[in-house]
């Protein structure tokens, strides 16, 4: 196939001279599949178009966000009438009271929230909270949960069982990480250790529910009710991160699907409909110890600002009326079955989630640990194919794919043709 990509090559020439790796986000930058990024100038329903004139099929949805597709009339419409009326005001203003019922109405029994710009502001919110509503310092963190680019949870597994937690970043101080304990997923014997070691020194245990960001790790009903369990009787606040999994599997949190009621949750992505918002919910109990009411402090310029809470209102409001769901649903099953048919090809799938895990080597991951190499290097040896057939898939092995609203059969017919396609070759 010849697509042509001059455009993007000169721009990302160009860029590269300008911002660091020529991206303001590093996977991004495409080095974990080789090649350089595309550069996008228009999204339409399940489709992006790149500088050259290509289209593809969008199976990344800006990270997981564009749950309606691009350019989503009502999502347009709510938008460009709020810009209208003015782009920050820097005050109270009525779309703020209509997202936070939106969001509470789906969080019951939480009754308050307070709005950020983003998930990782969310986290670092949420953390700030449970240190200082508990009075404790230490942080629990499951290895292979991605919680932003917060300082204390920019955290990797130290050695030994239960471990106290080695900076992920340079320039995060050993004595931040350190008040981070980090466990392995699923592990019910190293979280039993930590709780018994540290559990009255535990702030919080913060994890992803579905942990979706390291391939994706769906964890039994039985651990998190484990965790919940554990927090509860030493004191400790139990954070879900809910930045892609709140309102990805029904007009509701991921709690609802493992029975389990946490304390906090954060959110980003879905609620402000591909602009940047982001929240920390929870009950008035915890969350009026945040200030102008009590001694956490928390701000920002930009927080709850009126054309994205536009953004997020419109889109809520669509996925509550239900349909949404059942066509990721059905989709989702399509795309299961089609990639788990291919030869060599596995996929784990919920909803419109999906993460194709390119061998039959070993059982399907529920850990980060057990994600197998080979399936990393399939994936990027199709990944260039899969761009010249018009697919854009995450351009990470370990990141997970998206579909929306306005993809159809065709388009997840042709993903499975791809997919198929490059396991012949690869
Ligand atoms: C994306 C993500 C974040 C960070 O959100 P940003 O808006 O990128 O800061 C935090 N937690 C989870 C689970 C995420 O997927």
């Amino acid at each position: 196939m010849s697509r042509s990509a001059d455009r993007s090559r000169a721009l990302f020439e160009k860029a590269q001279t300008l911002m660091p790796g020529g991206v303001s986000s590093p996977v991004r930058a495409f080095r974990s599949v080789g090649g350089h990024p595309l550069y996008m100038s228009r999204g339409e329903g399940a489709y992006l178009f790149d500088e050259d004139g290509n289209r593809y099929i969008d199976f990344v949805l800006a990270w997981g966000p564009m749950i309606l597709g691009h350019a989503h009339p009502a999502v347009l419409e709510a938008v460009t009438r709020a810009a209208k009326d003015g782009l920050a005001f820097g005050t109270t203003h009525r779309h703020e009271v209509e997202l936070a019922e939106l969001i509470l109405s789906a969080y019951a029994p939480f009754d308050r929230l307070r709005f950020v710009v983003s998930g990782t502001e969310a986290v670092a919110t949420a953390v700030r909270l449970a240190r200082g509503a508990t009075g404790r310092s230490l942080v629990l963190k499951f290895e292979g949960c991605y919680h932003g680019h917060v300082d204390a949870l920019m955290v990797k597994a130290g050695s030994g069982l239960a471990t106290q937690g080695l900076p992920e970043s340079a320039g995060v101080p050993q004595g931040v990480s350190g008040s981070t304990l980090v466990v392995e997923l699923g592990d019910v014997a190293a979280l039993e250790q930590v709780f018994a070691t540290h559990g009255k020194e535990l702030a919080c245990a913060i994890l992803e529910p579905l942990p979706a960001n390291n391939g994706l790790l769906p964890q039994t009903d039985a651990f998190l009710q484990k965790l919940r369990a554990l927090t509860q009787a030493n004191g400790s606040l139990l954070i879900f991160d809910e930045v892609i999994s709140g309102f990805r599997y029904g007009y509701h949190g991921y709690g609802k699907r493992c029975g389990v009621q946490p304390d906090l949750v954060t959110l980003g992505k879905i609620i402000g409909g591909g602009l940047p918002v982001g929240a920390v919910a929870g009950s008035g109990k915890l969350l009026d110890q945040l200030a102008p009411l009590g001694k956490v402090y928390q701000a920002g310029t930009m927080a709850g600002n009126p054309v994205c809470l536009a953004a997020g209102i419109a889109t809520l409001k669509e996925l509550k009326k239900g349909q949404v769901y059942s066509h990721l649903e059905t989709l989702g099953a399509r795309v299961e079955k089609g990639l788990s048919a291919i030869p060599g090809a596995r996929v784990r799938r919920l909803g419109g989630v999906f993460w194709p895990y390119l061998t039959h080597e070993g059982p399907l991951p529920t850990r980060t640990s057990e994600v197998s190499a080979l399936a990393v290097t399939k994936y990027k040896a199709s990944y260039q194919g899969w761009l010249d057939a018009g697919l854009y898939l995450p351009p990470s092995a370990w990141e997970v794919g998206f579909l929306s609203a306005q993809h159809t059969v065709e388009h997840v017919d042709a993903l499975i043709a791809g997919v198929k396609a490059a396991m012949a070759h690869a």
